[in-house]
């Protein structure tokens, strides 16, 4: 058996620990809001840890799952930290979508405890968490990422090695920033087609069968604008944050991304309306009242 720990059971966390729930893992959980653990333990049957400390003591790899790396730093060296227990030769795998600088840096303390690091960050979606099907994206060193690939092939489908420390989470942003870019075009060009008389069902179709086609176009938005669910699964406020990365990184590398930089923006403008629980694809209706047309 392999002993692990999952941190942050979250929309996207909670369902990836659900499949190391079973042998050959041994898993133990903590969350900050207790209740959150409780309901997956009675479900799972798993241990809840009090600490990030407790959680990380004795696991063989320990895994993060949490809005940011600023979340990530606070649990690593807060007061009963992960950095506090984490036993030498452990993995810590940030699944969370961070930051390269930062777990860089997090990188280099945990070698100081004689413990290694990964980011891998994910995509797919809840509904791909819940299917085990997530494209795992890794930074660092690949004979770690060999060690901890069992655990992440129960959640994931495609896990590639980016490169080192912070690469996973570098091409984590640039996807997201993508997809901001894709959220939001397709919600300009389907208000102005309604302006122009097209209703958006008849211009997804041709689109969809057409060069304009996206993730976006192809399920975002037939199933949650068109049928007005927007069924809450990613939170706007962390697209926000990933694109504001994108940007960052960008710059950081001497890259003028002008295309990016205005996404990361409107992004930001829509999150502020819109709040910390609105979905990203909600970013829709900003775009919607700005044009003054339900996209239908
Ligand atoms: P949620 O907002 O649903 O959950 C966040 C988790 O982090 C919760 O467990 C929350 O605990 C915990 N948390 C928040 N703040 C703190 C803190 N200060 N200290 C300790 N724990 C904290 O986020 P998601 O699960 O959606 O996302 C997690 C990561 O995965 C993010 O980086 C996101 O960008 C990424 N991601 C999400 C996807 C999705 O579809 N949802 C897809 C791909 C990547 P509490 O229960 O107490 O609030």
């Amino acid at each position: 058996m392999t002993s692990v720990a999952f941190l942050g059971l979250g929309a996207i966390g909670a369902p990836m620990a659900g499949h190391l729930a079973k042998p050959p893992f041994e898993l133990v959980v903590w969350n900050r809001t207790r209740a959150k653990a409780d309901d997956f333990a009675r479900q799972k049957g798993v241990r809840i840890a009090a600490t990030p400390a407790d959680a990380a003591r004795n696991a063989e790899i320990v895994i993060t799952c949490l809005p940011s790396s600023r979340e990530v730093g606070e649990v690593l060296t807060g007061d009963d930290g992960i950095q506090a227990a984490i036993s030498s030769g452990a993995i810590l795998v940030d699944c969370t979508s961070g930051d390269p600088a930062a777990s860089r840096e997090f990188a280099a303390n945990l070698a100081s405890c004689g413990a290694s690091f990964i980011d891998a960050p994910v995509s797919g979606g809840v509904a791909g968490a819940k299917a085990g099907t997530l494209t795992v994206m890794c930074g660092g060193d690949a004979a770690v990422l060999e060690r901890a690939r069992p655990a992440l092939e129960a959640f994931g489908k495609k896990i590639v090695l980016c490169g080192g420390v912070g690469s996973g989470h570098a091409v984590k942003a640039i996807s997201n920033a993508l997809l901001a870019v894709h959220v939001w075009s397709t919600a300009e060009g389907l208000a102005a087609l309604k302006r122009l008389g097209v209703g958006a069902d008849i211009a997804l179709d041709v689109i969809n069968a057409s060069a304009g086609r996206s993730n976006a176009s192809q399920n975002l938005f037939p199933e949650r604008v068109l049928t007005r669910a927007f069924p809450r699964t990613f939170r706007l406020a962390l697209l926000d944050k990933d694109i504001g990365i994108a940007a960052k990184l960008a710059a950081e590398s001497g890259t003028p991304v002008p295309l990016i930089d205005l996404a990361a923006r409107l992004i930001h403008e829509a999150h502020i309306e819109l709040g910390e629980d609105a979905d990203h694809v909600e970013a829709a209706k900003v775009v919607e009242s700005r044009a003054g047309v339900i996209i239908q």
